[in-house]
C-alpha cells in the first residue's frame, strides 16, 4: 500500500521540523510549507490523507483555507486538523467547530498524534470506500444481469479487499444456483450451476438469511471435499442476498485474511449486499416483465406484437443472406363447435398442448407463435416452401391422429395449415409473407380442412 501523506501548513519552526522528521520515521510522506497565497493549490495537487494548519499567529486568511479544503469537490476528504495553543481564540473553535476534523493540542505530543492520525486514516478510508460505494451504487442500479455482473467485474474489487469473489443468483426453485459473476481463475467457474446442498456455506447463510464468516475454511466443515483443493484460502464469506422474504442468490469471498476482519469491511459488505440485493431484484422483476410482455398468458408462446418483431427481422435476415424464409399460419377446425360442445376450458388446454406440440415438431432457429385466438403462425428460416410443407404435414398428421386430454374428454382435433415462403416475385415484405400464408391456409380451409396447402399466385 502506498504510503500515507501528510501536509503541514505552518510557519517552519524548530518543532514542526523535528514532527515532520518523526512523521517520517512513522511511514508517512511529509509536506511542509508556510501558509500564502498558493497553499490551497498545493494543497490540491498533494492531495494528502491529512492536512494539519497551524493557527498560531494566524489570521482569518486560514480559517479561510480550512473553509476552502472543506468546500471543494477535490479536497472535501483530506481529514483536517487544527492545531493550536491550548487557549484559543474564539475564531479558532469556530473554525474547529465548522470545518476541521479534529483539534491538535500545542505543544504537540507525538505519540499522541500518531494515535490520531491512525484513526484518522481509517476515518479517511473510510470516507473514499463510501464514495465508491455510492458510485457503485449507481452503476449497479436499474440494469439487467448482465449490467450488474459489468459493474461487479469493474468496480468491486477497487474497495473491497478480497482475493476471489463469486455471486450466485437462485434459480426460481431457490434450490439452484446460477453463477452470475466471479474473478477465479479463467474458465474455473464459468457457466457454473450447483446446488445448495453442495455448498454447505451458501445453504447455511440461506437459512439464517445472515453473512457466514469462516475464518479457517480449508479446515472447515463448510469445506467440501470437491473444493478442498481449489480453495486453500484462510477466510470464506457468505453474504446472503434477500429481499423480504426472497431469497436472490449470494456474494461469496474468499482469500487471505489478513487484514480483511476489520469493522469497515464488513459493514461494507453488509451494506454491499443490501445494494445488490435490491439491485439483483430488480434485474430479475424486469426480466419477468418483459418476458411477459412478448409472450402468451396461455401457451407460453411469442404473443402477436413479438412475432411481428421476428417476422420482420427474419425477413430482413432472410433478403441479406439471400435464404429462403417460409411463414405457416396454423389454425385450428371448427374449433368454436369445440369449444360449444367440451368448454372454454377444454378448448384452452388444448390450445395449450398443440402449443407444445408444435414446439416439438421444430428446430431450435425455428420461431413458433401464437397468432391470435385458435390460430399460430410459425417462421422457418432458411426453408423453401416445399420443404415446410413435409413439416406441415408432419404436424397435422401427428395433431390427427392425436387425442387431446382435457377436462370434457379426450378430444380429436384437426388443423388447417397455409404455407408461403419468400422466393415469389410479389413478397417484398414481411407482412407479405403473412398475408400469402393467411390466403393459403384459408385455401386450405375452403379446400375441406384438415390439410396443408402452399400458396399459388392465383389463389
Ligand atoms: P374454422 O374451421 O373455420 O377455423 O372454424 P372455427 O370455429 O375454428 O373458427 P372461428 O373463427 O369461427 O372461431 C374461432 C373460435 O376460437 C371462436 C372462439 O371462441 C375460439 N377461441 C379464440 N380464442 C380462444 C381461447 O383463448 N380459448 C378458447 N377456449 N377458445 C378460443
Ligand atoms: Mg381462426
Ligand atoms: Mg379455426
Amino acid at each position: 500500500m502506498k504510503e500515507p501523506s501528510v501536509y503541514i501548513v505552518s510557519k517552519q519552526d524548530v518543532a514542526h521540523e523535528a514532527l515532520a522528521e518523526a512523521l517520517k520515521v512513522e511511514g508517512y510522506r511529509v509536506t511542509m510549507a508556510p501558509p500564502g497565497p498558493e497553499t490551497l493549490e498545493s494543497i490540491s495537487t498533494t492531495l494528502p490523507e491529512i492536512a494539519i494548519i497551524d493557527m498560531e499567529g494566524g489570521d482569518n486568511g486560514r480559517l479561510k483555507l480550512c473553509r476552502a479544503l472543506k468546500t471543494n469537490e477535490g479536497t472535501r476528504g483530506i481529514s483536517l486538523l487544527i492545531a493550536s495553543e491550548t487557549d484559543v481564540g474564539r475564531s479558532v473553535w469556530e473554525g474547529v467547530n465548522q470545518w476541521a476534523d479534529d483539534f491538535l493540542k500545542k505543544p504537540l505530543d507525538h505519540n499522541e498524534l500518531f494515535a490520531r492520525l491512525r484513526i484518522h486514516l481509517r476515518m479517511h478510508e473510510y470516507h473514499m470506500k463510501l464514495e465508491k460505494l455510492v458510485f457503485f451504487a449507481r452503476k449497479i442500479y436499474a440494469r439487467d444481469l448482465e449490467g450488474i455482473a459489468q459493474a461487479m467485474r469493474e468496480e468491486f474489487t477497487t474497495f473491497v479487499r478480497a482475493d476471489r469473489y463469486s455471486v450466485f443468483v437462485a434459480e426460481e426453485d431457490g434450490r439452484k444456483m446460477r453463477l452470475l459473476v466471479h474473478n477465479h481463475g479463467e474458465g474455473e467457474m464459468d457457466h457454473m450451476e450447483v446446488s445448495l446442498e453442495s455448498s454447505p456455506i451458501m445453504a447455511e447463510a440461506r437459512r439464517s438469511l445472515k453473512p457466514v464468516l469462516e475464518t479457517n475454511f480449508s479446515g472447515s466443515s463448510f469445506n467440501t471435499g470437491a473444493s478442498r483443493e481449489k480453495y486453500s484460502d484462510d477466510f470464506a464469506l457468505c453474504v446472503p442476498l434477500y429481499v423480504g422474504e426472497d431469497y436472490l442468490g449470494a456474494l461469496n469471498l474468499n482469500g487471505n485474511q489478513a487484514g480483511f476482519f476489520n469493522r469497515l469491511n464488513m459493514d461494507l459488505l453488509a451494506l454491499i449486499g443490501e445494494i445488490l440485493s435490491a439491485a439483483i431484484n430488480n434485474a430479475l422483476r424486469l426480466e419477468t416483465l418483459r418476458r411477459l410482455a412478448i409472450t402468451d398468458g396461455l401457451t407460453g408462446l411469442l404473443n402477436h406484437r413479438s412475432f411481428h418483431e421476428r417476422l420482420s427481422s427474419e425477413f430482413e435476415r432472410s433478403r441479406r443472406f439471400s435464404t429462403p424464409l417460409t411463414c405457416v399460419m396454423v389454425d385450428i377446425d371448427f374449433f368454436k363447435k369445440i369449444n360449444d360442445k367440451h368448454g372454454h376450458q377444454s378448448g384452452d388446454m388444448i390450445l395449450s398442448s398443440l402449443a407444445t406440440r408444435l414446439k416439438r415438431h421444430l428446430r431450435k432457429i425455428d420461431i413458433v407463435a401464437r397468432y391470435g385466438g385458435e390460430e399460430f403462425a410459425l417462421l422457418l428460416p432458411q426453408t423453401a416452401a416445399r420443404d415446410a410443407l413435409v413439416v406441415a404435414e408432419r404436424i397435422r398428421e401427428d395433431v390427427g391422429a392425436s387425442r387431446f386430454e382435457t377436462m370434457g374428454g379426450k378430444i380429436k382435433v384437426t388443423i388447417s395449415l397455409g404455407i408461403a415462403d419468400s422466393a415469389g416475385a410479389g413478397v417484398l415484405s414481411g407482412a407479405d409473407l403473412l398475408n400469402r400464408a393467411d390466403k393459403a391456409m384459408y385455401k386450405a380451409k375452403k379446400g375441406g380442412r384438415d390439410r396443408s396447402d402452399i400458396f399459388e399466385e392465383s389463389v
